[in-house]
């Protein structure tokens, strides 16, 4: 195996990660260096053993550099990627890709043009708590799933600094909302149809500090894809219905419950519960011989780690996992939902 020796470009939170811990030798990848803006963070990953490039410069004339990792804030990436593939790099950019589409379509030329292999870090593709819905998408354990709510919330605001900042792409829906989002366009195999948005100020920041969008599919999915950074008490990571059942998912730690209907359920012989200050038969269970619960167990992702892929993209010629034409079309979405947050509208997607 001939190893693809990388340079981290940005040694903060997420490139440290991806020299510390993602990037694995024995995948064909292996950090050789690591190149910040800011001096600490140079002297820590020097700390840590990793050699150090004084400037982007040295970085990019370095011909035993085959490939960088872009984990800057947002608004430099593309910058950083047009030069890194100028200069005949291979390049791995962390999400969200860019600012807009337009600044991805030119980073796309360029990749083609130079001949470079341009691939974008979504790794919460090999989520398990995303594989398991994925999972119960696909194989219809509850039969045809018709209502996906994808959440995360948090109470502890926007984090860092540049995050705040709109001209450095700040703000949940291009952080978390990329993730979320990208889950749910490579999981649904339908067309989106339609897209509303709402956004939240509630911190006053410049930039959203989360939103709840309603997308609904060709097919009849109707998702809600929510993010908060203001929720002290937060709602399940998944809640999905299908056909014959629905499941619950709260956490990474995948506590939750898949629950299936088995038998009929007698609507004229329904036994009333008391609720509140009333009864209701509508609300009471169904009874126990009506459903069954199914295990809740970790599914193996059907498609390789990323950094074996990005390997096997580059020497091999393989297909990505990432396609950049999926990281545009979620970029996309992201347009529309930020006109139709302002324009308060539903709109149709293109
Ligand atoms: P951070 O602020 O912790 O780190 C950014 C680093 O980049 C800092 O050390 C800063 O000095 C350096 N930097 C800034 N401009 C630079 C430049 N022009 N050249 C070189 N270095 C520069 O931010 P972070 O949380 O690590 O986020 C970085 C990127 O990673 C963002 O795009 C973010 O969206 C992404 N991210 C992805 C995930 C994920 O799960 N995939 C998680 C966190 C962050």
């Amino acid at each position: 195996m001939s190893v693809i020796n990388l340079v981290v470009i940005g040694y903060g939170g997420m490139g440290s990660y991806h020299a510390r811990e993602l990037i694995q030798e024995k995948e064909g990848v292996k950090v050789i260096g690591v190149y910040d803006i800011d001096q600490t963070r140079l002297d820590l990953a020097k700390e840590n053993n990793f050699t150090v490039y004084p400037t982007l410069e040295s970085v990019l004339e370095d011909k035993t550099v085959e490939a960088v990792l872009i984990a800057t804030p947002n608004d430099s990436h593309k910058e950083l990627a047009i030069k890194a593939i100028k200069a005949g790099k291979h390049v791995v950019c962390e999400k969200p890709v860019m600012m807009n589409t337009a600044e991805l379509e030119e980073v796309m030329v360029t990749a083609k043009v130079e001949d470079k292999i341009f691939m974008v870090h979504q790794n919460r593709r090999w989520d398990n708590d995303f594989l398991i819905i994925r999972d119960l998408y696909k194989e219809k354990q509850v039969g045809e799933l018709f209502q996906i709510e994808s959440r995360v919330q948090g109470a502890n605001g926007i984090p860092g600094d540049w995050r705040h900042l709109k001209q450095h792409g700040g703000g949940m829906l291009l952080d978390w909302g990329v993730h979320l989002l990208d889950q749910m366009l490579f999981m649904v195999d339908s067309p989106l149809k339609t897209v509303a948005c709402d956004l939240s100020f509630v911190l006053g920041d410049e930039v959203d500090d989360g939103f709840i969008s309603y997308l609904t599919f060709e097919n009849g999915v109707k998702a809600v894809v929510e993010v908060g950074t203001t929720n002290f008490v937060k709602l399940p990571r998944w809640y999905v219905r299908g056909f014959e059942g629905a499941a619950v998912i709260k956490d990474w730690d995948l506590s939750g419950e898949i629950v299936k209907q088995t038998g009929t359920i007698d609507h004229h012989n329904l036994v009333p519960i008391q609720a509140g200050q009333g009864l209701t038969k509508t609300m009471a269970p169904p009874s126990e011989d009506a459903t069954t619960t199914l295990d809740i167990k970790e599914v193996a992702a059907d498609f390789d780690s990323f950094y074996h892929n990005f390997y096997d993209v580059v020497r091999n010629n393989a297909e990505p996992i990432v396609k950049n034409e999926e990281v545009y079309r979620v970029l996309c979405l992201i347009e529309t939902m930020f006109e139709a947050a302002e324009k308060k509208e539903i709109l149709t997607f293109e």
